[in-house]
């Protein structure tokens, strides 16, 4: 939609997939919260309109920006080029790395993917995760559409790890100590809000966002002394 289109409608409609602590997750209020809804929700007010967060699957987060059923994917996802064909991303905001999480108390503690051969490894559907560990033939891959359920599929022994991204890994762990982020895989990946192709004035709409997030001390200082 443009922005005159959001305006008219009142609300902006932003994607996301809500097992992804601490960038969206529900808490115990049954409100999706996190890092990106913030940053939703600055966006949201800056346009003057409401934020209604659609919780969608994270493979359906990209075809539903496509169909107009959303107007930004806010969801911790990287920035590829092959999702770059099909949507345009934003300025990073966030950098991030994957990790593979396995039992505390056990032997097994995979320091590379390749360590992952032979093994049962639990992934969010069409993630980062999913793509690194399904290059390697020799690791049998198990797709969930939410971490929730790759990590009960661990704690159940029915998986030997879960694939995600570090900072999400660290967030697991911390509320489950009976999980253990056991190596970082430096995939130098960067996060990136979503808008449909060819729409550059939402676009730079939310570019400017994002860049008055990362303004300097300074920047704030000039800002609060002097007069524009
Ligand atoms: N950053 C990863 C990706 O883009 C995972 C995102 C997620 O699961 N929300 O695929």
């Amino acid at each position: 939609a443009t922005i005159t289109e959001i305006k008219a409608k009142g609300k902006l409609l932003v994607g996301t997939e809500p097992t992804f602590p601490p960038f969206e997750y529900v808490d115990e209020n049954n409100n999706i919260v996190g890092f990106d809804i913030d940053i939703a929700q600055r966006i949201a007010d800056k346009l003057g309109v409401k934020l209604e967060i659609v919780n969608l699957p994270f493979d359906s987060l990209i075809p539903a920006l496509m169909q107009n059923k959303i107007d930004l994917i806010i969801a911790g996802m990287t920035i590829t080029e092959k999702r770059a064909k099909v949507v345009d991303f934003s300025v990073p905001y966030f950098n991030a790395n994957q990790s593979i999480v396995v039992r505390e108390g056990e032997k097994f503690r995979p320091v590379k993917l390749e360590d992952l051969k032979g093994r049962k490894v639990a992934v969010q559907l069409g993630t980062t995760g999913d793509i690194v560990v399904s290059e390697i033939s020799e690791i049998k891959v198990v797709r969930f559409q939410k971490f929730t359920d790759a990590f009960l599929e661990l704690q159940n022994k029915r998986v030997d790890a879960v694939v995600l991204d570090e900072a999400v890994a660290r967030a697991y762990v911390k509320k489950f100590p009976k999980f253990v982020v056991s190596a970082v895989i430096d995939t130098g990946e960067k996060y990136g809000i979503a808008v449909k192709k060819g729409n550059s004035e939402l676009l730079n709409f939310v570019n400017n966002v994002i860049s008055e997030m990362f303004k300097s001390p300074y920047d704030l200082l000039v800002e609060k002394w002097f007069e524009k």
